[in-house]
C-alpha cells in the first residue's frame, strides 16, 4: 500500500490517494468534464447566435420571404429558444453539480439531434437543399457526438460521484 500523492497519508488500495483527497478530488469537476461544461457554453453561444441571425433576417426580409422559408424560420426560431433555455437550465445544474445533470445532459443531446435531423430534412424537402458534405456533416457531427456523451454520461464513475446534490 501506497501513501497518497497529495498529503502523507496512507493511499486507499487501487488509488493515489487517501480517503479525504480522493473524496475532494472527485468533487470537483475534472477531465472529460471540462469537455462536457465546454459543450454546453458552445451550445448557449451558438443558440444565441442562431437566434439572433434568424430574427434579423425575419424583420429585415419578412416581406419578401415565401411562406414555406418563413415557416421553417419559424420552427427554426422556436426550437432554438427551447434549446437556449434547456441549455441554460441544464448548466445550472452543471455548475451546482445537481443529482438531475446527466439525465438533462442526454435530453439535450438528444433535443439538439432531433432537432438538427428535422431541420435537414425540412430544408431538403421545401427549400430544396441537397444533401450534400456540407449540410449532412454537422449533423453527423452531432450524432457520433451523442454516442459519445450519451454512455460516457450513464457510466462514467466521475458523473456518479460529481453530480450528488
Ligand atoms: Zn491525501
Amino acid at each position: 500500500m501506497g501513501v497518497c500523492i497529495q498529503c502523507d497519508k496512507e493511499a486507499l488500495k487501487d488509488s493515489d490517494y487517501c480517503a479525504q483527497c480522493e473524496e475532494r478530488e472527485f468533487k470537483k469537476i475534472r477531465g472529460w468534464l471540462y469537455v462536457a461544461a465546454f459543450g454546453l457554453i458552445m451550445s448557449i453561444l451558438s443558440t444565441i447566435l442562431s437566434i439572433n441571425s434568424s430574427l434579423r433576417l425575419l424583420m429585415e426580409y419578412y416581406a419578401q420571404i415565401d411562406g414555406t422559408r418563413k415557416a421553417i424560420l419559424f420552427f427554426e426560431l422556436f426550437a432554438w429558444l427551447i434549446l437556449f433555455g434547456f441549455s441554460l437550465f441544464t448548466s445550472s445544474l452543471f455548475f451546482r453539480k445537481k443529482r438531475l445533470l446527466p439525465r438533462c445532459y442526454i435530453a439535450l443531446l438528444v433535443m439538439w439531434v432531433a432537432f438538427m435531423v428535422i431541420d435537414l430534412l425540412l430544408a431538403h424537402q421545401y427549400l430544396a437543399m441537397p444533401f450534400a458534405y456540407e449540410t449532412v456533416q454537422p449533423v453527423i457531427r452531432n450524432i457520433l457526438s451523442a454516442c459519445i456523451w450519451i454512455p460516457y454520461f450513464l457510466v462514467s464513475v466521475r458523473v456518479k460521484r460529481t453530480f450528488v446534490r
